[in-house]
């Protein structure tokens, strides 16, 4: 609304003094024009009877009286000495007049001079002697202008009367437009508002602006955004429940049975000792669904965590490799590395690390005795490749596409007994996309399976970086 007002109110208080000013220089502009052109009669005339050399013929002396009558104003008649010849007044004649407007009157030039503290104006006006070309007095006319005066004074009131009646009408315009025109954003602040809680409100529609749509819809988008990741953390935090009770009740099963047949009757050490080491594998099971949840819950925060440097890949799958290899040979597993040359690249050791170790870790874990598991390491100018191809059972084609979401398992039964959790393939793709790269898996059931990870050289943190990667 002020913003409105002042729009509104400066141009129209600009206005009226533009117009009050240029009204009064108009008006003097065209009253100096008129002296000076009955002056010019006169002076014409001046010269023709011979005025300047002393004679006074009734004609020119009624000429300049009704000149100063017209005007109320007072005419001086001075010669080439200065001297006033000539006062209708009759107050002066025979002074000497010095004054700069005079001398410059001489050369030949007509002046004139506004006072306007004291509302007069004053004319002066060369006699010239067209025979000889030359100035041979001035004539001096004072005229008062409070008539200029007068007509500004009024019309400075008609103005301000219209201005107060202009600004009354902004004022109220600008009520009601500033009103009309924040209406869609108050229905964004409510529906902001609404928003509070778990609660996703109902999506908005503001067709007012251009601009209200473009909000709404980006306002929708964020909602959906806001569902999506509300979803999938309540599916997560269901999983996650559901994951780590899951030992909990074998435990509990366990114990509740020693418990039982401790009541009737002595229980013999040998079963002692295999529900223990049941229960003790079952305490391993729930303390690696916790770190692999950990390692995911870093993953989950900003990319800004990162901590990028440049490293020798080639000796960072060596060392993965040679962590790996006691259990790898344990089932006569064969590690093989390929690099086909040197790479270093910019990434956060760590998080690189543990996306690759899963990667092999499960071609371990899925494979058959005595099999196999190969890596290769290879660059271009952008990207480095790692390939890690296993003689495994492979992937069915209908599990390839859900094997990176947490928790999925494509047989339930046959990876519990092989230890998995489920979630070793959300923390390689999660750590791969922090560092801008991609993982692709092909895989045909009973042939085994191969990951391909594809990863920039140079890290580019991107615009949106300050978001959490999903
Ligand atoms: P897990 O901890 O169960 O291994 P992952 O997220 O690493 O969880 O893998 C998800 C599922 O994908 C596994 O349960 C397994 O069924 C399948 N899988 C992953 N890697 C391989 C592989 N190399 N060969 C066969 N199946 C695999």
């Amino acid at each position: 609304m002020i913003i409105l007002v002042v729009v509104g109110i400066v141009p129209i208080t600009l206005f009226k003094y533009g117009i009050l000013n240029n009204y009064e220089t108009q008006a003097i502009v065209r009253r100096v024009e008129e002296i000076r052109s009955q002056c010019r009669v006169i002076t014409e005339q001046l010269i023709e009877s011979d005025y300047m050399s002393g004679s006074r013929p009734e004609v020119v002396e009624t000429l300049i009286s009704q000149l100063g009558s017209i005007y109320s104003g007072r005419v001086v008649i001075l010669n080439e000495n200065l001297k006033i010849i000539k006062d209708s007044y009759s107050l002066d004649e025979g002074k000497i007049i010095v004054a700069s407007e005079v001398i410059r009157c001489f050369t030949g030039a007509e002046g004139e001079d506004y006072h306007f503290a004291d509302d007069f104006l004053e004319v002066t006006v060369p006699v010239v002697d067209n025979a000889s070309r030359s100035t041979v007095g001035v004539m001096i006319i004072s005229v008062p202008t409070e008539d200029i005066h007068d007509s500004k004074e009024a019309l400075s009131f008609t103005v301000f009367i219209l201005q107060v009646i202009l600004i009354f009408i902004v004022l109220i315009i600008s009520f009601f437009a500033s009103r009309m025109l924040v209406k869609p954003f108050r229905k964004i602040t409510a529906a902001f508002e609404g928003m509070q809680g778990t609660i996703l409100e109902e999506e908005i529609e503001m067709p007012d602006y251009t601009e209200t749509e473009q909000l709404a819809a980006a306002y929708n988008r964020m909602l959906n955004r806001l569902r999506v990741q509300e979803d999938s953390r309540q599916e997560f935090v269901s999983n996650v429940s559901h994951e780590l009770k899951t030992p909990l009740t074998s435990m509990k099963v366990l114990a509740d049975s020693l418990i039982e047949q401790a009541k009737v009757g002595e229980v013999p050490n040998e079963l002692y000792q295999e529900f223990m080491v049941d229960i003790a594998e079952e305490i391993d099971r729930e303390n690696s669904i916790i770190t692999d949840l950990l390692s995911l819950v870093k993953l989950d925060r900003r990319a800004a965590d990162l901590h990028i440097e440049e490293t020798n890949i080639n000796h960072l799958i060596e060392l993965i490799l040679k962590r790996l290899h006691p259990i790898a040979s344990k089932r006569g597993i064969e590690l093989v590395l390929e690099s086909f040359k040197p790479v270093i690249a910019e990434v956060d050791q760590t998080k690189l690390t543990l996306a690759l170790s899963n990667l092999i870790e499960n071609g371990i874990k899925y494979n058959k005795d005595n099999g196999w598991v190969h890596v290769s390491l290879n660059v271009d100018n952008t990207f480095f490749y790692v390939t890690v191809a296993d003689s495994g059972m492979g992937i069915p084609e209908e599990a390839q596409d859900h094997i990176f979401e947490r928790f999925y398992r494509v047989d339930k039964s046959h990876s519990k007994e092989i230890g998995g959790t489920g979630l070793g393939l959300a923390i390689t793709s999660s750590a791969i996309l922090m560092h801008h790269g991609a993982i692709r898996v092909y895989s045909k059931e009973g042939e085994g399976s191969t990951f391909t990870v594809r990863i920039p050289l140079k890290y580019a943190p991107r615009q949106d970086e300050a978001e959490v990667i999903e």
